[in-house]
């Protein structure tokens, strides 16, 4: 299997779990020249691809092995899970990892307090909960709202 889209300074990147987030990265990153394969257990989560998204859609779960092989895990550079699964997404991370020897692998933790563990294994982690608490900080900071009246 060959995924259209040239094989740009990112290599070949396969994303774990095509909701949201995975189907928003999908499209930028093939816009952006990329070699994507992005797999879902879920067939109709592949409608959130856009229609000029040219990478490859495999259907599977990301805890099969055979799944992973079908979308040539081992060929990838980048691995991102980002199923809405923090177990499935650390089990692939750890997969990634250490069996296939992954450059950079890229999961999604919904719970913070497991995400400086996993930064110990060379698995870099993104918070949703994390990231939008400083957002958040960053508004109230430059509205200057977010120190307390005494
Ligand atoms: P979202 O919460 O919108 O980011 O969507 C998460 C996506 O992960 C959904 O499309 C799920 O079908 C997908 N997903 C959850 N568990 C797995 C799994 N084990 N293998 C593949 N895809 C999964």
């Amino acid at each position: 299997m060959q995924p259209s889209g040239k094989e740009g300074h990112r290599g070949y990147v396969l994303i774990v779990g095509c909701g949201r987030l995975g189907a928003n990265l999908a499209n930028s990153l093939y816009d952006g020249g990329g070699s994507v394969v992005v797999i879902d257990k879920n067939p109709d989560a592949f409608r959130k691809l856009s229609p000029s998204f040219g990478g490859i859609s495999v259907i599977g779960d990301a805890t099969d092995m055979n799944a992973l092989r079908e979308a040539e895990i081992e060929r990838a550079q980048t691995v991102i899970a980002v199923t809405n699964r923090d177990n499935t997404n650390v089990m692939v991370a750890q997969l990634a990892k250490e069996m296939f020897h992954t450059r950079q692998v890229i999961a999604r933790l919904y719970d913070p307090e497991c995400e400086d563990a996993y930064r110990e294994f060379g698995i870099e982690t993104i918070c949703p909960a994390v990231l939008s608490a400083t957002e958040i900080d960053g508004i109230l900071g430059a509205r200057g709202t977010g120190e307390r009246s005494e």
